[in-house]
């Protein structure tokens, strides 16, 4: 079906060595991207690289920190130089550190926000060249702390928030260019982030199973069908769109 064909395409995925970006990279790659993996773990980038292509798909791996400017700006030379072309960003690298907001220290709030929106808006500025020579994709990871807050979430949902405020604004600046700008709001999904939460957090796991009206956890895979309508030509009258993929989480009053 060519609404959902990505063949041709490239993309960076920002942290697609595992959990939701590893996920959203395997439905990407099946439905013909070649992918870009990006994260600081060496080990991790290559086995996901390896899972994608046992799967059949195109991957390749470049390192990055998206804590560090010029290590963004490299992501997407290197990218460019080695594929000819970039076509889909996906800004899904994140953290967080869970404490009381009194507990924070302004290093640990700039980590935060750094790891999870200056990131982001370091990687599309670095990537607006080559996405506008085509048209493209960009796809900004939230959260369910985009719309909603917790007492142990101050800086990371700070950050989710102004996440889903760049991308409407980077939407209307770069529908001139054929950019589509949107924004996936993750309900509560089993990867190694929420598993140190359940530990730090006591009774988060019973809690968020109680509140889900799909009466699960969510899975990586859960991400694959997403991020490909978000990367194809089925979304691109879609932008500025904030979706959330949470089994109904942010619908239950
Ligand atoms: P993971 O911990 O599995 O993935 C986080 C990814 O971010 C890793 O691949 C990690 O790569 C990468 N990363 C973190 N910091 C950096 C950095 N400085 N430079 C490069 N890469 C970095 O967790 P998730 O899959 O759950 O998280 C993915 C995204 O989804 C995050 O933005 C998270 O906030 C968001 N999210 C997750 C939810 C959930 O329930 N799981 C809910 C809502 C949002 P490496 O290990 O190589 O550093």
């Amino acid at each position: 079906m060519k609404l959902f064909d990505l063949s041709g395409r490239v993309a960076v995925i920002t942290g697609g060595n595992g959990g939701i970006g590893l996920g959203m990279a395997k439905g990407m790659a099946a439905a013909g991207a070649t992918i870009v993996v990006a994260g600081r773990d060496a080990a991790k980038n290559g086995a996901a690289v390896k899972e994608l292509k046992d799967a059949g798909g195109q991957a390749t791996a470049i390192p990055v920190d998206v804590l560090k400017e010029e290590s963004c700006r490299s992501l997407i030379d290197q990218t460019v130089k080695a594929h000819g072309r970039l076509d889909i960003l996906v800004n899904n690298a994140g953290m967080s550190i869970r404490k009381q907001p009194e507990q924070y220290t302004l290093a640990e709030w700039h980590t935060v926000l750094d790891s999870n929106l200056t990131s982001a808006f370091l990687c599309s500025h670095a990537a607006y060249p080559a996405l506008k020579r085509r048209g493209g994709k960009i796809i900004n990871i939230g959260s369910m702390m985009s719309i909603f807050g917790a007492p142990f979430a101050t800086a990371y949902a700070a950050s989710k928030g102004g996440m889903v405020q760049m991308t409407k604004s980077m939407a209307t600046a770069w529908a001139k260019d054929n950019i589509q700008v949107n924004a996936i709001l993750p309900g509560w999904i089993d990867t190694a982030l929420t598993r140190r939460a359940r530990e730090q957090v006591q009774g988060l796991h019973d809690s968020v199973l109680k509140r889900t009206p799909a009466a699960r956890w969510g899975v990586p895979d859960d991400f694959a069908g997403i991020a490909v309508f978000l990367s194809s030509p089925a979304s691109d009258f879609v932008t500025g769109a904030t979706i959330a993929v949470d089994g109904g989480y942010s619908s239950l009053a």
